[in-house]
Order: structure tokens, then sequence, then C-alpha cells
């Protein structure tokens, strides 16, 4: 090397690869930058995502390196457009918290969990209280729901240890990037999460690997002093002047100036609660819609030119968009699970949703998505900042009556649904939800306002993915698609409008949706109080 030749460390992106091992991309960057693979010292992936548009697959990546250049070299690579000079921006640290009670979390779901950590580095573990179980009495309950549909209130598909994501496809996916999406990702993969998410645009875990994940995060939170207790309900909050003073908790009072609020967007006594003790909450649109099943093989060969590419890089999912110009509304595919399972999430006696979820392998026979309308509060007919909670319960109350036996779903042929007829047979031995389904009309169990533009986006939809409505099945109903409240808070101080000490957080407070925004929001929220 010439003695005048530097580091420099750069960021490349549009680097197109079928392979993926970090000696075909230095080799591949290498040629891109005209240099000897040598020169190249290393190579880190910064963001993988899957181009499926071309008739052979291939990833496209983003990548930092750290390069050794001439001037001259250097000169030439800064007027090609797809390199820049590289820095990663810290992750901010929080200043050390003195305070003179234990902080509390409420919710032992990714907001609370990230919370917790954040509390415990800046020197105040807090204990967490988590209403469910432990995943391992979890999986139990959520068993016996799903066979014999014998449902526990206190310990389901969203109450427990790892909260709603549990049981759930296990994607991490997340706008934008900041160090605090980095650090979830990073904490996930030290606890035993595929190194492939700090990266994938379209990183997925599975619920067999959550299920290990979690109990690993939250026993290095132990050993930062942070304690948990399962099986314990916040029921009662004592707010004094502006401030908070106590928490009850299954019968048990404890005093503390700080709570960090992470119950998720189900549990719907505890925001009751809130709204009784003079929170402020303000309602929030949604959506609502039904989950739509479909062989897995019908997709793969709709979204890829390259239809034998299941094997190397999965089963393929898709992303639908429709806006309704007669209603105004937007349609949605949300929350698509390639290969997985219809499962019920419910969490309230005889009420019935459902939701999808996968195992890592995600190998099943058959695709399911969530297609939803966007709901406002103008459509709930309340004044009240809970009527969104209410509209939910309505709808999932006639899902369970439906359903007619304990926790069966109403189903249908998209096909009928699209022709305004009950569907009087079903192909049940395709349908994967569990303990069972029940023809049903379900056009007749929704809002018009919610069943006139999904009708219209299933046909639109159709045309973007034929045999959408031929060979699909519809599973009612899908109602918690994000919270349907907002509890106001400081921006800067993450504090509840009014009330000192109280912070609500994640998906139930009505600022994030997902594993990952969630588990951000309490990270951020923990990095500011005090
Ligand atoms: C079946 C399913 C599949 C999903 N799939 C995905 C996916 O693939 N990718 C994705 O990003 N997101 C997915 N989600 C959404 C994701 O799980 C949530 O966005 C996320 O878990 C919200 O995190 P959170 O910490 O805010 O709340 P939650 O995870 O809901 O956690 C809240 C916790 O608080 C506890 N709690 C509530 N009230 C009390 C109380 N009074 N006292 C004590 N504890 C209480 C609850 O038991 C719960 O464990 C899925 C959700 C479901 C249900």
């Amino acid at each position: 090397m010439a003695a005048q030749s530097k580091t420099y460390r750069l960021k490349f992106t549009g680097l197109r690869l079928g392979e993926t091992g970090t000696i075909a991309l230095r080799e591949a960057l290498a040629q891109a930058l005209g240099v000897a693979t040598e020169r190249i010292e290393s190579v880190r992936i910064l963001r993988r995502s899957l181009d499926a548009r071309q008739r052979t697959l291939c990833y496209e990546y983003s990548l930092a390196a750290d390069i050794c250049l001439t001037a001259e070299e250097f000169e030439r690579i800064s007027s090609d457009s797809r390199f820049s000079l590289y820095q990663e921006e810290p992750m901010p640290v929080g200043p050390r918290l003195s305070l003179k009670q234990r902080p509390v979390v409420v919710g032992c779901g990714p907001a609370g969990l990230f919370a917790a950590l954040a509390l415990a580095e800046r020197g105040c573990p807090p204990l967490v209280i988590e209403r469910g179980e432990r995943i391992s009495g979890r999986v139990a309950a959520v068993q016996a729901f799903w066979k014999h549909g014998e449902l526990n209130p206190e310990s389901n598909v969203v109450f427990g240890e790892g909260g709603a994501g549990t049981f759930s496809d296990g994607k991490l996916t997340a706008r934008g990037s900041s160090p605090f999406k980095q650090r979830v990702l990073e904490e996930l993969v030290a606890c035993g999460a595929d190194s492939d998410i700090l990266f994938d645009t379209r990183a997925h875990v599975g619920t067999d690997r959550l299920r290990r994940v979690i109990p690993a995060l939250v026993e290095r939170l132990q050993q930062r002093g942070v304690e948990f207790r399962f099986g314990r309900r916040l029921d009662d909050i004592v707010i004094e002047q502006g401030r908070v003073r106590s928490v009850h908790i299954a019968g048990e009072m404890l005093e503390t100036g700080l709570v960090v609020l992470a119950v998720g967007h189900s549990a719907r006594d505890t925001v009751r609660m809130l709204a009784g003790r003079g929170m402020r909450i303000e309602p929030k649109g949604f959506a609502v819609g039904a989950r739509i099943e479909h062989p897995q093989d019908l997709i793969d060969c709709a979204m890829r030119r390259d239809g034998s590419a299941r094997s190397a890089y999965g089963p393929a999912d898709y992303a639908l968009k429709h806006q309704d110009t007669v209603s105004g509304r937007g349609v949605y595919s949300f929350c698509m699970c390639p290969g997985g399972l219809v499962i019920g999430c419910s969490s309230q006696p005889e009420t019935l949703c459902v939701n999808g979820m996968s195992f890592s392998k995600r190998s099943g026979s058959r695709a399911n998505a969530a297609i939803v309308v966007t709901v406002a509060p103008d459509d709930f007919n309340s004044n009240d900042a809970l009527g969104g909670i209410a509209f939910q319960e309505h709808i999932e109350r006639l899902a369970y009556a439906a359903g007619g036996i304990p926790y069966y779903a109403p189903a249908q042929c998209v096909a009928d649904f699209v022709r305004g007829c009950a569907s009087i047979d079903l192909p049940c031995e395709h349908i994967t939800y569990t303990p069972g389904v029940t023809p049903a009309d379900l056009a007749s169990l929704l809002p018009v306002f919610i069943v006139d533009p999904l009708r219209r986006a299933l046909a639109a939809f159709d045309k973007k993915i034929p045999g959408f409505i031929e060979q699909g099945i519809l599973i009612g109903f899908e109602t918690r698609t994000s919270s349907p409240v907002r509890m106001l808070r400081d921006p800067d101080t993450f504090q509840a409008a009014g009330i000192a000490g109280l912070v609500p957080v994640g998906e139930g407070a009505g600022y994030s949706g997902g594993i990952v925004s969630s588990a951000v929001d309490g990270l951020r929220a923990g990095w500011r109080v005090g």
C-alpha cells in the first residue's frame, strides 16, 4: 500500500447479491469499488431486503465497511452516489437516577421489559408486575384455550410474560432506524434471537424462539436487579395532588413515586380504572376486519416470479392496500403470517377476536393476514373517550355468539362474503383456527361502513393476487389492530398529562404498534423519566 493511504468508514447502498456470506459480500464490494479484496478491512450488513421482482430472487444490501484507500481512490469513490462516509449514531446514555422509592413497571410485554432495562441501567432497577403467568404456565393456559375453548382471563395469548407478542409471528418490523431500535434488537440477539434480525428489513423470529428469548431477557434483567412478580394485577392507583403515591397490586399496597404503565391494548379493565382515577385519555382511530386464510402456494406463485425460491428464501408474504374512494376509508392487510396459523386471542369471557401466529420455520401450508378497514372515533357513536373499547367489545361479543360453541369462530368463504350469502359448508380441513369454526354470514355481524369497503377492497386485491377471493376464507374478527385510546403524556418527560410520576408507554398507551416500536417506546421513556 502507498504510504498516504488511510482507512475510511463508508456506507454502500444498493448491492444486489443472491448469496449471503461475508466473503461474497467483500468480493462484491471490492468489485464495486474497483479495489483489491484485501483492502476491505471489515464489512457489516446494515440492511438487507429481499427483491422479489426479479426472475431470480436476490437480496439488496446496505453495508458499512472499513476500507483502506489512497486519497485519489477516495476521491474517485466519492463521486459514486452509492457510497457515503458513514458514522454510527451513538446510543444516548440516560443520566443516573436517584429515587426514594422503588419504581414500579406494570406489564411484562416489550414496552415494560425495555422500560425496566433503561431504569436498571440508570441505577433504579424496578419491580415489574405482570397479571399473567410465566411462559411455562402460560403455554398450558393457551393450549387449553385453543384446544378446548377454556379461557383464563388473567393468563392467555395477550397476558403474561412477554406480553401480546409471545404467541405471535414475531415479525420485528418497525419504521426507520434509531440507536434505540438497534439497542432493542441487540438485546434480543444477546438473549438468543438470530443475528439476522439486526439488518433484515422483514425480520422474523417466530413464537417458538420468542418463547426462549423472552425468559432469557427476564433473567438478564433479574441479574441487573429487576424484580418480577407474575400473576399480580395492578388493581388501583392512588394519585394525590397531581402525583402518584401508591399502587394496589393483588390486595397489597405499595408506595412509589414512579409507575411505568405498559399494560398493552387489551387491558380494558385497567384502562377503565385509570380513566376513573382522572387520567386524561382520548379516543383514537384503529382498524377492524377479519383474518383471511389462503394456501401458501397461491401466495408464493402470485408474489414471486421465481416460484422455486421458497426453500432458499422462505415463503412469500404480501402487503396490500386499497384506498376506498366511495367511503374514503383505507383498507389494508395487516400482520401477514406466511406459513402460519390463525389463532384466537381473547382475554375477556364470551368475547372472541382472532390474530395470526407462526413458528420460526414458517413451514405451514397456509398463509394468513388481517384485512382491516380504518375506523375513527366518529364511528363509535359515543362521546365517551372509551367508546372505541365498547365498539370492539360489541363486535367481539357478536363473534362469540355467532361461533355457537365456546370460542368457535364464525367463518365464511371470501367468495360468499363478496356475493353476500352465508357459507353453508367450509373446507374445515384447510382452516388452521382451533378449536373450530362455524359457517356464518360475517357481513350481518359487522357495521355496513366496514363491510362495503371490505368487499370492494377484496375485489381489488383479487386483481393483484388472482384466487384471493376464490381460495380465501375469512375468520372473524380482527378487532385489536392497535389501541382504541391514547393516554395523554408530555412529549419530553413521558409523564401522563397532569400526573407526575405516571408514565404511560407502549401500545396500550397509544404510542406504538408492534413488538419493536413498543420496546423502543419503553426504552425511550425509561431513559427520559425522572
Ligand atoms: C397474536 C398476536 C400476534 C402479533 N404479531 C405481531 C408480530 O408479528 N409483530 C409485531 O411487531 N407485533 C405483533 N403483535 C403485536 C405486539 O404483540 C404488540 O404490539 C406488543 O406486544 C405491544 O407491546 P406492549 O408492551 O405495549 O404491550 P403488551 O405486549 O400487550 O404487554 C402488556 C402486558 O401488560 C400486562 N398487564 C395488563 N394489565 C395489567 C395489570 N393491570 N396489571 C399487571 N399487568 C398487566 C399484560 O398481561 C401484558 O403482558 C401481535 C399481537 C398478537 C396478539
